[in-house]
Order: structure tokens, then C-alpha cells, then sequence
């Protein structure tokens, strides 16, 4: 991706905003690239459209070229997406003994990740857990989780012979809970497809079981086939999260994009390696960085982001202390708003504005309605938002609708812009030594 990346990119030397050209052309590059990592066309398609609409007509960071700041757009947006909710790798292991139900077809490395977890649980978390094979098919299988579990110094659950995958996981949770275990791990058995069959077992055992977690274990090098996989479980099985293996192939982690986009499900684990401390934690930015494989230039323009915000703040100030605030200031605060925590984090740390910051949050203001007033903003014209006395019925109508919203909305929009404006006069009057001109210091 780099070098077809960088291609484009060193076409797009303009500064200044990124016009619809300059993003479509480096998007399409995106586009193919995103493919060639293995994540799905749908996925794709749908990705680049929503980097699209973020990266039009932003302002290109001094410093950096168009292209490298849709890099940095890309390497965000793709963050967003992979990013689950709850903390990664945290799996629901409270009252004991708390079932983990492992499941995926034969191969993915369930076995190898069955233990992998229980050995970080163990050393981790300090946690006593019973592992047991449920893959009465292949007596291999079971010996396998044995001899690993004598590994890793974990207990498993002995192998009774001719009992059915029901019997097992009804015996491990009874084992689990004399024996005081935390946790019990059942792993189970896989088919080299999704058929009726093997379905059918894995429900008869969640439904005893009842496990805290249901953790799907694919392999990350098959793509597109490891997201039709997790689909059909989640929808017949119910999964709690995901753990992709082999991700120390040469995979490029787009199935990893692919399935968080479909499924909707966290993944909590990749697994880096044969040995059984080659499981780590999901991380977002890793695999971000991996499927552009351009970290270098995303670090460059953070760094570049970090210099001009600074620089537009102070700008911001002066113009400000000389009574000119117009609707592109408000906007910027706003955003650095949402930044700093929110209206009240900000307003508090004001000087003299601790008592709007009360009334602010009396009046429910979040990020949400913070978001909106952007929105209104940016469906302003150039001149609408460095003149904000253009702005009559018609336009209103216009913008209030660009947004998605109602006259309303922009008449406290502007209602708001009118008295932060004014009380920016005020403090800027307030001779030599006047708060802002301090502030600025
Ligand atoms: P199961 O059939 O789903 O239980 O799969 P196994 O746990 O038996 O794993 C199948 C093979 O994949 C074994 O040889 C494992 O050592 C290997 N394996 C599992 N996880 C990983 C991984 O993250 N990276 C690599 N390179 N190999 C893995
Ligand atoms: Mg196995």
C-alpha cells in the first residue's frame, strides 16, 4: 500500500483544503488497497465513502501534503471501526466458576487459544481455571488440551471415555465448581465447515453451559472466509467476541476490518504465534497501521496537527480580543471543546466562566449537541461563517436544512455566537493587562 499510496500522493502537493479531486483520487487507491488486505468489497466500499465525506474539504495541516493528511483521515477512520466497545482483551470472568464457551471451525486454533487464555488468566489475573476438550471425535484432541494444560501448568478435566460433549461440559461445571475453579474453559469440537451437525452440539452445550463468554476463534489468514464463519455463529450461537489467529502471517489484518463491520463483535485477542504466550490484547492502532502500513506518516501529521492547533489558538485569541469572532472561531472552539471533555470541562477552566459552565450544564449541553452546532456551521458558506450578519431567513432555512436541522436550532446557534462575541469585546477591552491578552501570554 505504502508505494502505491505514496504514488498518488506525491502528486497531491497543493496546500490548502482538500478538494473533492485530490480526496477521490487518493481514495481510489485506498479503495484497492483495502482489498488487496483482504477486507470485503461491501466493507470497503462503505469505508472509503465515510472517509470521503470527512476528508472533503478539510483543511490540509501546513506542513504536510493532501495526500498524507488523507493518510492520517484513513489511519483514523479505520481506528473507529475496529475499535469494540469495552476494553479489549477484558473478557466477563466474575462469579466463579464462569464458563467460557470456545468455539470456530477444526483448525482455526481453538485448542492453541484455549490455553493461551487460560495461562494469562492463570499468570495475569491470578485465576484458577479448568480446561476441558470437548471433541469427542478426535481422542488427539483431548490429549492435546492435556498435554498443554501440563504445560502451562493449568488443570483439564480427565477424558472419560464414550461420554457425549454435553456430558463433558455438564461434568466440567460441576468439576469447576468442587474444585473452586474461577474459571472453566470448554473447548469444542470444529469441522472443516459450518454444518448442521456441528451446530446443533455447540447449541446442546451453551444451553448447559450457559457460558459468560463465547469466544469465536478464526483464523485471520482466511479473510473473507473467517467473517462468513463469524456470521453464521453469532446468528445460530451467539458470540461475545472474537480472537484472531496466524496473525503473524503475512495476512494484512483486513479481515479483522471486515469483521468488526459485519458482525458488529468485539475482538478481543490475536494470536501471534504457535507458542503459548503468542496472545496479545487487540490493539486498534496496530492493525490500522498494519493495513496501511504508512505509521510514519500518520505520526508526522499528528505532529503537524499538534503545532498548528496551537498556532490557530493563539491566532484565535488575538482576533478575538479585537472583537472579531466569527462563525469559523466558534466552530473551532467547539471541536476543541469536544476535545477538552466537553462544554463544562471547558467552560470551567475559563476564567470568570465557571457560572456559564453551570447554566450550560443545566441546559443538558454534551458532545451531541456540540456536534450538531458544527453541523450548522459547516453547512454555512465561506462568507456566511466569516460574516455572520449575512444571515437572513432564506439562508437560515438553507443551512438549518444542509444540517439536517430546524431554524431553531441555528437561532440558538446564533444566539450563542452573538454573546460569545460579545463578552469577548468586553474582556478584550479590558485594557493592557485584559484577560485574554494574558491568557495569551
Ligand atoms: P483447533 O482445531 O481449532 O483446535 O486448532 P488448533 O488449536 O489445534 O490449532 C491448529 C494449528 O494452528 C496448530 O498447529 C497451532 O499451533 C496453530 N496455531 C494456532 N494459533 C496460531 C497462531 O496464532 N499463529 C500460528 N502461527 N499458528 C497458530
Ligand atoms: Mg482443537
Amino acid at each position: 500500500l505504502s508505494e502505491r499510496l505514496s504514488g498518488v500522493f506525491d502528486r497531491l502537493t497543493k496546500q490548502g483544503a482538500l478538494s473533492d479531486e485530490d480526496v477521490k483520487t487518493a481514495l481510489r487507491e485506498v479503495r484497492v488497497a483495502l482489498l488487496e488486505a483482504d477486507v470485503s468489497l461491501p466493507v470497503a466500499r462503505e469505508f472509503v465513502k465515510t472517509v470521503q465525506e470527512k476528508a472533503t474539504g478539510q483543511a490540509v495541516t501546513k506542513s504536510v501534503t493532501p495526500g498524507q493528511q488523507v493518510v492520517k483521515i484513513v489511519h483514523d477512520a479505520l481506528i473507529d471501526v475496529l475499535k469494540g466497545e469495552g476494553e479489549p482483551g477484558s473478557l466477563k470472568i466474575d462469579s466463579p466458576p464462569a464458563p467460557i464457551l470456545m468455539v470456530g471451525l477444526q483448525g482455526g486454533g481453538k485448542t492453541t487459544t484455549t490455553a493461551k487464555l487460560a495461562k494469562r488468566m492463570k499468570d495475569r489475573d491470578g485465576k484458577r481455571v479448568l480446561m476441558a476438550s470437548l471433541d469427542v471425535n478426535r481422542p488427539a484432541a483431548m490429549e492435546q488440551l492435556a498435554i498443554l494444560g501440563t504445560q502451562i501448568g493449568v488443570d483439564t478435566l480427565p477424558i472419560v471415555k464414550g461420554e457425549s460433549p454435553v456430558q463433558i461440559a455438564k461434568r466440567a461445571k460441576t468439576q469447576a465448581g468442587l474444585g473452586g475453579y474461577d474459571v472453566y474453559m470448554l473447548d469444542t469440537a470444529g469441522r472443516l465447515s459450518i454444518d448442521e451437525e456441528l451446530m446443533s452440539q455447540v447449541e446442546a452445550v451453551r444451553d448447559v453451559a450457559n457460558p459468560r463468554e463465547t469466544l469465536l476463534v478464526v483464523d485471520g489468514l482466511t479473510g473473507q472466509d473467517a467473517v462468513h464463519t463469524a456470521e453464521n455463529f453469532d446468528a445460530r450461537i451467539g458470540i461475545s467476541g472474537v480472537v484472531l489467529t496466524r496473525m503473524d502471517g503475512d495476512g494484512r489484518g483486513g479481515a479483522a476490518l471486515s469483521m468488526r463491520a459485519v458482525t458488529g463483535k468485539p475482538i478481543k485477542f490475536v494470536g501471534l504465534g504457535e507458542k503459548m504466550d503468542a496472545l496479545e490484547t487487540f490493539e486498534p492502532e496496530r492493525i490500522a497501521g498494519r493495513i496501511l502500513g504508512m505509521g510514519d506518516i500518520v505520526a508526522l501529521v499528528e505532529k503537524a496537527q499538534e503545532t498548528i492547533e496551537a498556532e490557530q489558538a493563539e491566532k484565535m485569541m488575538k482576533r478575538m480580543a479585537k472583537g472579531q469572532f466569527n462563525m469559523n472561531d466558534l466552530k473551532m472552539q467547539l471541536e476543541q471543546m469536544i476535545k477538552m471533555g466537553g462544554m463544562q470541562g471547558m467552560m470551567g477552566m475559563m476564567p470568570g466562566m465557571g457560572k456559564m459552565a453551570k447554566q450550560v450544564e443545566d441546559a443538558g449541553f454534551d458532545d451531541k449537541i456540540l456536534k450538531q452546532q458544527i453541523a450548522l456551521i459547516q453547512s454555512m458558506t465561506k462568507k456566511e461563517r466569516a460574516n455572520p450578519a449575512l444571515l437572513q431567513a432564506s439562508r437560515k432555512k438553507r443551512i438549518a436544512k444542509g444540517a439536517g436541522m430546524e431554524v431553531s436550532d441555528l437561532n440558538k446557534l446564533m444566539k450563542m455566537h452573538r454573546q460569545m462575541s460579545d463578552m469577548m469585546k468586553k474582556m478584550g477591552k479590558m485594557g493592557k493587562g485584559g484577560m485574554l491578552k494574558q491568557a495569551m501570554k
